[in-house]
């Protein structure tokens, strides 16, 4: 699978069971759609709430789909300001380099706010925690130090 920023083979990762394709060159990850589906299955919500909730915002991405090759929409995470890319066929997202640290801080908001968002914590603090382990393998830099 090739990056849809640059062209890039992405090198696939592991973290915390979950598969991860990384762009050596800009540092932007792929999730695929059921894998972001899982992370938000640990909030408590249903399937048809999380489906509800997830895409605002909606908007046509200057991105195509590294699956398919169709233009993505690029869409605003749960209406908070963080802009991520997904395909129409719903094969995955894409989040540019420095994205992630905003999803840390949004789950850090909703600690705070929602308690039973704790789950959601550990598994997105466990999934966070593995990328960020793997800085400096591929030679892309660290997204957590690019702010
Ligand atoms: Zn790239
Ligand atoms: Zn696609």
């Amino acid at each position: 699978m090739e990056c849809p920023r640059d062209g890039r083979e992405l090198i696939v990762e592991h973290t915390h069971g979950i598969e991860v394709d990384r762009c050596p060159q800009c540092n932007g990850r792929w999730l695929d759609y059921d894998e972001l589906n899982q992370l938000e299955a640990t909030t408590g919500a249903t399937e048809a709430e999380r489906r509800a909730t997830i895409e605002f915002g909606e908007k046509p991405s200057e991105l195509d789909c590294p699956v398919c090759g169709k233009r993505m929409k690029a869409f605003n995470y749960r209406a908070y300001d963080l802009e991520l890319d997904t395909c129409p066929e719903e094969h995955g997202y894409w989040l540019d380099s420095g994205e992630e640290g905003r999803v840390r801080d949004i789950i850090n908001d909703r600690v705070r706010g929602l308690e039973r968002s704790a789950s959601a914590e550990a598994a997105w603090g466990g999934f966070l925690r593995g990328i960020k382990g793997g800085r400096g393998r591929g030679g892309g830099g660290g997204f957590f130090g690019r702010r």
